[in-house]
């Protein structure tokens, strides 16, 4: 059997497991052997995502917050990696509370980072996003290289801090780093995201359907498992070297799809017929983003590619979502 970070790890620590992503990662390693430590403090995860695996002796769920030093020092003991993906993402909300971004995105990698040094942990995976780009990737589809990073959101501003922190302890303490810009994740466990509120608005009212902002917002939509499939490929296929102690990779399909797209296919697998709304809106809430247009060129020059297309995605995450289809 393929394990999905080979042999060489045993023990995984896992930040944000509770979480949408997060808690698909803990299905697949607890499926293939692999002990599991989960530190969520639940603020946007939900314990019935994990609840499955509780009587698990290779599973250990710590609800926690990590910006609690201390307790990520000791509980990161006898890890063999660690999988990052703990953050705020809820970026409306964040627009009243920015430090939310300070906190759980930068302070919190910092609390990883200096728990990895301490306890002589080297490798480290991590969940960034498209986001970081902010303006550049408007009109052109960009490359890991692109810059400045001029973010527009807080939440892209705390990435921006994690992967430079990543980087810095890689180039001083051994850390080996593989950070990851995703597209838009998908999939029947979704907590949030324009999928989620096209079905939840069409189920309150199936006579019409509002799109915020000005209808042409356009990006990069991928499954959740390709997500985790790419991250533990890269993992297992990239070597990270004392000369390359840390990467980025662009993550998810060489496609982009329109959000009125998504509005069709979200209409026709419900088999209703509302009337769409278009709000006019530049953006949809502060922060937003509504082109986010990247080339995954790196991955896919090293042999790694997406099962689906950005269209096809959104369709079995739409399918999922209203229960037409198993989970992954
Ligand atoms: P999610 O909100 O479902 O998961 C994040 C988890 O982190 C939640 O369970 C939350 O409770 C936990 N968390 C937040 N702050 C914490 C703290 N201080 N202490 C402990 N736990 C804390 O989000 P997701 O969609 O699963 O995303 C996972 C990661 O991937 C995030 O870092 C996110 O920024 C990144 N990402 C996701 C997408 C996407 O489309 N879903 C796109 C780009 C990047």
């Amino acid at each position: 059997m393929n394990r999905l970070l080979g042999d060489s790890i045993q023990r995984v620590y896992l930040t944000g497991g509770a979480g949408f992503i997060g808690s698909h990662i803990v299905d697949r390693l607890l499926a293939d052997g692999y002990h599991v430590t989960v530190v969520d403090n639940l603020s946007n995860g939900r314990r019935e995502f994990v609840e499955p695996h509780f009587g698990n002796h290779a599973f250990k769920f710590i609800e926690a917050d990590l910006m609690n030093d201390s307790l990520v020092r000791e509980s990161m003991k006898g890890h063999d990696l660690v999988w990052h993906l703990a953050a705020n993402t809820d970026i409306i909300g964040s627009h009243a509370k920015p430090r939310r971004d300070l906190n759980d995105c930068a302070i919190v990698t910092f609390n990883v980072l200096d728990a990895m040094r301490e306890n002589g942990i080297q490798p480290i995976l991590f969940a960034s996003t498209g986001a970081v780009y902010g303006e550049l990737c408007v009109d052109n589809p960009v490359t890991e290289d692109a810059g400045p990073l001029l973010p527009i959101s807080t939440y892209a501003a705390g990435k921006i801090a994690s992967e430079a922190f990543i980087s810095s302890f890689s180039q001083l303490y051994g850390v080996r780093g593989w950070m990851f810009r995703f597209g838009n994740v998908v999939g029947g466990r979704m907590t949030h995201g324009v999928i989620y509120d096209f079905i939840n608005r069409l189920r309150a009212n199936p006579e019409e359907l509002l799109i915020l902002g000005d209808g042409t917002q356009q990006k990069n939509y991928f499954l959740v498992e390709e997500c985790i499939n790419g991250m533990a490929w890269s993992f297992l296929n990239i070597p990270m070297t004392e000369e390359k102690p840390a990467d980025i990779f662009n993550l998810g399909t060489t496609t982009i799809t329109k959000v009125l797209d998504i509005a069709s296919i979200v209409v026709e697998e419900m088999g209703i017929n509302p009337v769409i709304k278009i709000q006019g809106a530049k953006r949809a809430w502060p922060g937003d983003q509504p082109k986010v247009n990247f080339k995954v060129d790196k991955m896919t020059a090293r042999g790694w590619v997406t099962r689906y297309s950005s269209n096809e995605s959104i369709r079995h995450a739409v399918r999922r979502m209203l229960g037409k289809e198993s989970l992954s």
